[in-house]
């Protein structure tokens, strides 16, 4: 008998892309035949960056389909990025299908899309192929977004997504809270974004009206309340390759694994681990203060300063700063995070509140300092500081900035970071933190 083919189709960002990942290699392991559909970028660079790929035989195979913008055009741009997948990639998808039925003997038997991929679950539902939408963020975010109508219909933002009401959104009563501008499509600077994100708020409402699940990276145990509004939602997460001892798949960057190697130098829960994910642009002050925060903090830290994290075309660091640092301090360009996060020396996770990151975070005890940059990171930040109470908030001062001084002084807290007795603790890792 064929096996099962499920397609899989992820967002074209990091943060969608990894998890996604997890969840295809969990599948083969149950026997199931898996195509991954990336973007042409995306599928290079997760192509260049995955050595065990071929691990897994015919099981799994990995194929692209374009997504409209010429190889030069700029992908951070996601409104742009947006209205061109939805105008490019349906027929696309159709067309990779029928190519698939025509000359493989495994036919299409059900397509996973990710939910900010709405308009795949369309395609799959017109060609009568069976199919779940997958969430990578919170169920909290989720849960807002399938409330979008509700949101309008209460008056705390317009038809378009854009936030008319500065009043809290609660969506039942042990959900956290959250301002209207901080909605995952509202957090954008400039409206013609805030509209196209919505106009995939609003796709992803409408495939979930078509399938017969959401898949969701994400627990009860973390967020009952949230999974609780709507009985689609499946909980399967947390969807990381460090439960399965293995190593994630999916990197657009190339990970340093000489980070470990150093980490295993320093003293247990010492070391300040510092990412801020895939997206995060800072300024040149704001990266400066960051540089001397951790400087002046006097204890041993890792830090990701990922291409591209800055506005300008190189990284300047203040002078004489990485001498002065020495082997204190350890930069990467992209660190094997989950398996960071699970080394014993690390006491800390400054992060930028992604989803993944927190998750990876939560799951190893750490305690955070929270720095949101967009999207659904305030959301996720609110979780960690007001309802799990892992984590203290970085706090802006009145131009924006995080100073050096709030860095230096959140971060000699420790007896302020809690995490490491939360009984968030996914699994057993939970007894060995303390920080410092
Ligand atoms: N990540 C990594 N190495 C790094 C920084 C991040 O492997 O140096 C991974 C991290 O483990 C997570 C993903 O990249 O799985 C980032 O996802 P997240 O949702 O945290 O943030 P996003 O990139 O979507 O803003």
């Amino acid at each position: 008998m064929a096996k099962p083919h499920v397609l899989v189709i992820p967002y074209p960002a990091q943060g969608h892309v990894i998890p996604i990942m997890e969840l295809a290699q969990r599948l083969i392991k149950q026997g199931i035949r898996i195509t991954v559909i990336n973007t042409e970028v995306n599928h290079k660079l997760v192509s260049n960056n995955w050595s065990d790929k071929e691990g897994f035989g015919d099981l799994m195979q990995m194929v692209w389909i374009p997504d409209g913008l010429e190889p030069w055009e700029d992908r951070s741009d996601i409104g742009k990025l947006t209205l061109s997948i939805i105008q490019t990639m349906p027929h696309k998808l159709e067309e990779l299908v029928n190519m698939i039925n025509k000359v493989d003997s495994c036919k299409v038997s059900c397509i996973i899309a990710d939910g900010c991929m709405g308009w795949a679950i369309k395609v799959a539902n017109k060609m009568g192929i069976r199919r779940a939408a997958f969430w990578p963020a919170s169920v909290a975010t989720l849960a807002s977004i399938l409330s979008f109508q509700k949101l309008i219909d209460d008056g705390f933002i317009n038809k378009k997504g854009i936030p008319i009401k500065h009043q809290i959104i609660q969506l039942s009563e042990s959900m956290p809270p959250i301002k209207p501008e901080n909605l995952g499509w509202a957090s954008f600077k400039d409206v013609a974004t805030i509209e196209s994100s919505f106009l995939l708020a609003k796709e992803c409402e409408e495939a979930s009206r078509m399938t017969e699940w959401f898949i969701c990276n994400s627990t009860t145990e973390l967020e009952a309340a949230a999974f609780s509004l709507y009985p689609k939602l499946l909980p399967v997460g947390p969807l990381l390759a460090s439960n399965r001892l293995a190593d994630q798949a999916g990197h657009f960057w190339k990970e340093d694994p000489t980070c470990l190697t150093w980490l295993d130098q320093q003293s247990p829960c010492s070391v300040i681990y510092i990412a801020f994910g895939s997206f995060t642009i800072f300024n040149k002050t704001q990266f400066e203060e960051l540089a001397l925060g951790l400087e002046t903090s006097n204890k041993p830290f890792l830090w990701v300063v990922r291409p591209g994290m800055t506005k300008e075309a190189t990284l300047d660091y203040p002078d004489g700063y990485i001498e002065r640092v020495g082997c204190r301090g350890r930069i990467v360009s992209w660190a094997p995070q989950q398996k960071v996060l699970a080394h014993p020396s690390v006491a800390c996770f400054m992060s930028h509140c992604g989803w993944n990151s927190t998750l990876e975070g939560a799951t190893n005890g750490l305690p955070f300092l929270c720095w949101p940059y967009f999207a659904d990171q305030f959301h996720n930040e609110t979780y960690i500081c007001d309802i799990w109470k892992t984590g203290l908030r970085l706090d802006k001062n009145e131009e924006g900035i995080i100073t050096r001084e709030e860095i230096k002084s959140k971060v000699e807290q420790p007896d302020q970071l809690p995490g490491q007795k939360s009984d968030l603790v996914l699994h057993d890792k939970r007894e060995s933190r303390s920080p410092y």
